[in-house]
């Protein structure tokens, strides 16, 4: 296990041992899936004996949701998952994000790009979207302009806990990504580094449908001068026809009446072995069960699990 330290500045919290997170976005009720990813990363920190904390990831305005902020946090409390400190709101550290943003840019780590969609409705796309061909590499006259930070085609590698060794070349395969939006709001993996380091998160255990974005989270990391922590990347729920349970795929909130046969349902869809009766147990008696039983590695190699 690495040791915390931030680069940033003030530590919010303990500096060693392990820090782990569930770091929502409010785009709506918490469903299933999320579930998943709460309890794994939940079950995962106190079976190492460590820190949990609760960030709601709110910088994308117009894909929230009014009122999922405390539906997320009503269904944690009401499930019994019990975070360490207070509930962080990512869009606290936006001043952070923007320093950050203008230190990139004054070192020429980053640039600004006023390529519009339409620029680059031509060029070539791959797996993780549009391939930036690196237009404004060397300037745009353009006033509307997002930013961008420099990539390089040195592999940029980790090692998943559960998924084994993963790779990315950044310039070949998504090209110099964008860290502001032309909207003015701060992009997810700029924050998302930010905020980890700024925590002291040392592990990070969620769905693997961010496993694709974690090298690009690295390598902001890396450009900033800040701690990569340790990445687990847990199974995503699956509808029957094999599409990832989203809002976008209608994914219900998980219900608030029927407590215990869902977290019991959750803990089976993460590969324990949750006795039949434990449905008739108290929720503490299912969590201490959880806590004590709780193995991830027959996670290993899974990408996908069915909805409950
Ligand atoms: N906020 C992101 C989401 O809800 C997750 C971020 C993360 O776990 O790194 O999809």
């Amino acid at each position: 296990m690495q040791n915390a330290s931030s680069a940033i500045g003030t530590i919010a919290i303990g500096k060693t041992g392990y820090v782990g997170r569930f770091a929502p976005s409010p785009t709506g009720p918490l469903h299933f899936g999320s579930l998943l990813a709460a309890v794994a990363s939940y079950l995962e920190a106190r079976r190492n004996d460590g820190r949990w904390l609760v960030r709601i990831e709110d910088i994308d305005p117009p894909r929230e949701q009014t009122g999922a902020s405390d539906m997320i946090v009503a269904a944690l409390d009401s499930y019994g998952l019990e975070w360490d400190g207070p509930i962080t709101f990512q869009s606290t550290s936006d001043p952070q994000h923007r320093q950050l943003l203008q230190q990139l840019l004054a070192e020429g780590l980053a640039y600004e790009c006023g390529c519009s969609r339409s620029d680059l409705a031509e060029v070539p796309r791959g797996p993780l979207g549009t391939i930036y061909p690196g237009y404004c590499r060397n300037g745009t006259s353009s006033l509307e302009t997002a930013v961008r930070i420099r990539t390089n085609d040195r592999p940029i590698e980790f090692g998943d806990g559960l998924q084994g060794p993963q790779s990315q070349q950044l310039e070949s395969e998504s090209g110099d990504f964008i860290i502001l939006r032309r909207d003015g709001l701060i992009a997810y993996h700029l924050a998302v580094a930010v905020d980890d380091d700024l925590q002291g998160v040392t592990e990070i255990v969620r769905g693997i449908d961010l496993m694709d974005s974690t090298p690009r989270q690295i390598w902001m990391q890396q450009c900033l001068g800040l701690h990569t922590p340790d990445y687990q990347h847990i199974p995503v729920a699956v509808h029957a026809d094999g599409a990832k349970l989203s809002k976008l795929t209608g994914a219900q909130g998980i219900p608030m009446h029927e407590v215990k046969p869902t977290l019991v349902a959750a803990l089976r869809a993460l590969g324990q072995n949750p006795p039949e009766q434990l449905v008739d147990a108290t929720l503490a008696e299912v969590w201490a069960w959880a806590k004590e039983h709780w193995r991830i590695d027959v996670l290993r190699g899974q990408t996908a699990v069915p909805d409950r």
